[in-house]
């Protein structure tokens, strides 16, 4: 429906707190994206059930038969296992990309039913004015094959030029640690970790990033890991597939130019 277009988020609220109403599923499960963060906590709420947000891993429990909603809490030092036994739905909001993507199995058909959406029976509080794109974003950080992360080991915000470089000749996305990003150095759209994106890239150049719980969070369903850090006790060692222990500003120039006389 057109008027369904755009991120207005009282009609999605209402949209979906009636589908549930009508069809009383025992489970609703949505994306942890900026949208379902903003909205699918409203339905919860009007619909008075629990919502556990962004679960990274779920299983059903084979007796009971309830939602098993596992997420990270107290900043990543705990692994919280939740589960909703009275109220229905379940309703949990998933991290995009914790999960890898499954094979398609033709056999496993799941029915589609369209719906017809009534906007007059709505209104919405918010009026969208216009939509702001981010300039600094050349490649989108999710969708990305590579990925080079910067941390606070780059010193100041000049300095992730340096690793742009490399992100272009590899044609890959630039990712942060969180200090960078409350420092200014780079625009919070970059953050990966736990209260940034999740990713799961092929590759994932981390680059004066320490491996903090809460990053780590964020990163580590990625394919293949190469930490650069002068700390050879620096954590993310323990995720990396191959570790680099020297000074980035010594390694990622010496790398750009490689990769560079390759690629001509
Ligand atoms: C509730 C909560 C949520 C959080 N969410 C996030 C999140 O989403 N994402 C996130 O990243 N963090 C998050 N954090 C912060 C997290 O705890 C860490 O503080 C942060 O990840 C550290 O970032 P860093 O690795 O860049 O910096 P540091 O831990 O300071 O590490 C810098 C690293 O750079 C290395 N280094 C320095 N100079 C050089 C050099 N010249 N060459 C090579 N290596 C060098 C150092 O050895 C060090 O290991 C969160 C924290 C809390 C409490």
């Amino acid at each position: 429906d057109p008027a369904l277009a755009q991120q207005e988020e009282d009609l999605y609220t209402r949209g979906l707190v009636d589908l549930i109403r009508q069809h009383r599923p025992d489970i609703l499960l949505a994306g942890a994206t900026s949208l379902g963060r903003s909205f699918i906590p409203r339905v919860a709420a009007i619909l008075e059930t629990g919502l556990t947000a962004g679960c990274t891993a779920l299983e059903i429990a084979p007796e009971s038969k309830l939602l098993l909603q596992t997420r990270p809490t107290y900043g990543g030092n705990l692994i919280a296992t939740i589960i909703c036994p009275e109220k229905r739905p379940q309703m949990v909001t998933v991290r995009p990309h914790a999960f890898k993507r499954g094979e398609l199995d033709e056999l496993r058909q799941g029915e589609v039913i369209r719906v017809d959406f009534d906007k007059e029976s709505v209104t919405s509080r918010t009026k969208i004015l216009h939509l702001l794109e981010d300039l600094t974003e050349r490649v989108k950080l999710e969708e990305a094959d590579i990925i080079i992360c910067g941390g606070r080991g780059l010193g100041k915000a000049e300095n992730f030029q340096m690793i742009a470089e490399l992100a272009e000749v590899l044609h890959a996305a630039l990712g942060s640690s969180r200090p960078p990003v409350d420092d200014g150095w780079i625009p919070y759209s970059h953050q990966v970790g736990q209260t940034g994106k999740t990713v799961s890239p092929k590759l994932y150049i981390a680059c004066g990033v320490s491996g903090a719980p809460q990053h780590l969070a964020g990163m580590q369903t990625s394919e293949i890991v190469i930490a650069i850090n002068e700390d050879p006790q620096a954590p993310i060692f323990e995720v990396a597939t191959y570790g680099i222990v020297g000074d980035l500003f010594k390694i990622v120039p010496m790398l750009t130019a490689k990769l560079k006389q390759i690629r001509s």
